[in-house]
């Protein structure tokens, strides 16, 4: 358990300020994009019809309003750091400084052509515009739910982007 140095909030963390989706098939109508992502697969939906992308992924499109009418695309696992922000101090609770947002540049073929993402595994002062970022999925603290009166704990993950080569 990582030490947030709040003592009141040792060991309840993952429960009293949980800031992760809850992942499961039975609590979330998006989960395959999770599962996607435990396969090393970076996804979103497409609307079957009229075409339209959307990020994040949806049930419902926002263009047409066609309902679970999506199929699951997928997006690029490299890009180039257009612009970012750098956070040192005042983090919020429960991240690691530096805390790094980017626009990253997918490409003009790309089905998004730029995303906004967290970047990981980075040093303070070490990103430059234009470095090059892959996807990086890692395991977040799993989700106690309710199955048949049995509580079990759901493994889950999420992702950022991290420098390729640092
Ligand atoms: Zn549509």
């Amino acid at each position: 358990m990582a030490e947030f140095g709040i003592p009141i909030l040792a060991d309840k963390y993952p429960v009293t300020m949980d800031m992760w989706p809850v992942e499961d098939q039975r609590f979330n109508r998006i989960y395959p994009f999770y599962e996607n992502l435990k396969q090393g697969r970076f996804t979103t939906t497409r609307c079957t019809k009229c075409g339209f992308i959307s990020w994040p992924p949806r049930v419902l499109c926002p263009e047409c309003y066609a309902l679970d009418e999506m199929e699951w695309v997928d997006l690029p696992m490299r890009g180039t750091v257009l612009t970012f922000s750098e956070e040192i101090r005042g983090v919020p609770l429960g991240f690691d400084s530096p805390l790094i947002h980017a626009w990253i540049d997918f490409g003009e073929n790309a089905p998004i052509t730029r995303f906004l993402s967290r970047i990981a595994n980075c040093p303070a002062g070490t990103l430059n515009e234009g470095d090059e970022v892959k996807l990086v999925v890692f395991d977040i603290p799993p989700h106690p739910i309710e199955v048949k009166k049995d509580v079990v704990m759901s493994e889950r993950v999420f992702f950022a982007f991290e420098p390729v080569n640092k």
